[in-house]
């Protein structure tokens, strides 16, 4: 059996670093298993779904170079097709038509609440007569599709988490299709993952409570239910949830900031799986090799910027050096200062980075660095000027080299 795993982002925002962990780790999982990795945009979501966001999900992917095998399916293009299944799942009794309004619903959950009573859909529809839901119909009343929940038990092996049961009485009978005809995301999801066929299902785990739903709509369709692996949370140093407050969290931030994608790639593989050994520095390749879900970790990973800094200033130092240049240069032509006549000596431009490369953390730093071989006016570290400029003693060191340089009858290394 091949493996195929897929990666499906909404594109209702940029990428995230969570989000982008998720697709390293099915990416990883599929690539280790000679299998395929696909990649579905779950766009049903008309209003908070732009055309933009799709653009920033393949920039990221294509930029850390995840890439993915066969046609990407959009949702929003195989509406009519969630649309039949549902109107199936009604002709065998295994779901029903909601005339509830939003009101309505309001109502039931204010009184459930009054009455410290779990919130949970009613089933006021399930127990209507078949005359009024047909003149329901004829008149055209606006309605939506619920799942009906058998009772039970459902549960499920979850490669990281181990076994998971949920008590069914504890799932309300949800919505599948919405009053305009679209999908809601359990039900779209089930059915794409179905006709991908999709064979394991890694994603984060606030996910976890979605799936005994998905898994009764596979039994209630009669399709396979996939394997299931939950990622752990991503956290900031404070323990809480990793957000915007944490600084960068979206891919294209980091780009910007000057990380090599090799070292976020790296990184983010890094933040829930651990080969063993303490191993830090671990190219993609090898990590094809050696990748096993088995050993992702259950606890939620501390996303730590300094490690990040670190690796990124070792994939700094380990680029190839015509490469780096080459990423150095859309740093460099950003700056006030940098000349285009600059770029005609090369070689020069390679012999300097190649001397300063070793105190980049990010290439945003490569300028700064250079500076002083390319200009008169260059700029002072603040914290430097603070430390040194105020101390005489300082200066009486330097003249003193200065006189001793002065002598040198050559200006090379050894000499020096
Ligand atoms: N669009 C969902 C998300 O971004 C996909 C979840 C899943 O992988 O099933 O969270």
């Amino acid at each position: 059996m091949t493996v195929r795993l897929r990666f499906a982002p909404s594109p209702t925002g940029f990428l995230h670093v969570g989000g982008v962990r998720t697709a390293i780790y099915n990416y990883l999982y599929a690539r280790s298993k000679s299998g395929k990795f696909l990649l579905r945009i779950e766009d049903t979501d008309i209003e908070r779904s732009k055309k933009e966001w799709i653009d920033v999900i393949l920039d990221g992917l294509k930029w850390l170079k995840i890439e993915w095998d066969e046609d990407i399916v959009f949702q929003s293009e195989r509406i009519d097709i969630y649309k039949e299944y549902a109107e199936k799942l009604v002709r065998e009794g295994k779901a029903y038509y909601c005339f509830c309004s939003e009101e309505e619903l309001e109502e039931e959950r204010k009184i459930q609440k009054l009455e410290k009573k779990p919130i949970k859909y009613s089933r006021k529809c399930l127990k209507r007569k078949k005359e009024e839901i047909e003149k329901f119909l004829k008149e055209g009343k606006e309605k939506t599709i619920r799942f009906y929940i058998p009772e039970g038990e459902t549960k499920f092996n979850d490669l990281i988490h181990g076994e998971i049961v949920f008590k069914n009485e504890e799932i309300e009978d949800f919505i599948i299709l919405r009053s305009d005809g679209t999908p809601t995301y359990n039900f779209a999801c089930v059915i794409d993952d179905n006709y991908m066929g999709i064979t394991h299902v890694i994603r984060g785990d606030d996910h976890i409570p979605n799936t005994p739903k998905q898994i009764l709509l596979y039994n209630a369709l009669g399709f396979k239910i996939p394997e299931f692996a939950h990622l752990p949370m991503i956290l900031g140093p404070d323990r809480k949830k990793l957000s915007k407050r944490h600084g960068a969290t979206s891919v294209l931030e980091y780009k910007e900031e000057g990380f090599l994608p090799e070292a976020l790639f790296n990184f983010l593989a890094l933040l829930g799986w651990s080969p063993g050994e303490d191993r830090e520095i671990i190219s993609r390749e090898e990590m094809i090799k050696i990748f096993d879900i088995k050993d992702c970790r259950k606890s939620a990973s501390i996303f730590d910027r300094n490690k990040l800094l670190w690796l990124n200033s070792e994939y700094i130092k380990r680029k190839d050096l015509d490469e780096l240049v080459d990423i150095s240069l859309e740093f460099l032509r950003k700056e006030k200062w940098w000349k285009r006549e600059f770029e005609k000596d090369r070689s020069y431009l390679k012999k300097v980075i190649e001397l300063t490369r070793e105190r980049a953390k990010v290439l945003k730093d490569i300028p700064y660095l250079i500076e002083y071989f390319y200009i008169d006016e260059f700029g002072y570290d603040i914290e430097g000027v603070e430390r040194y400029f105020g101390n005489p003693k300082v200066f009486e060191g330097l003249e003193e080299i200065k006189s001793e340089f002065e002598k040198l009858s050559e200006w090379n290394e050894k000499i020096i």
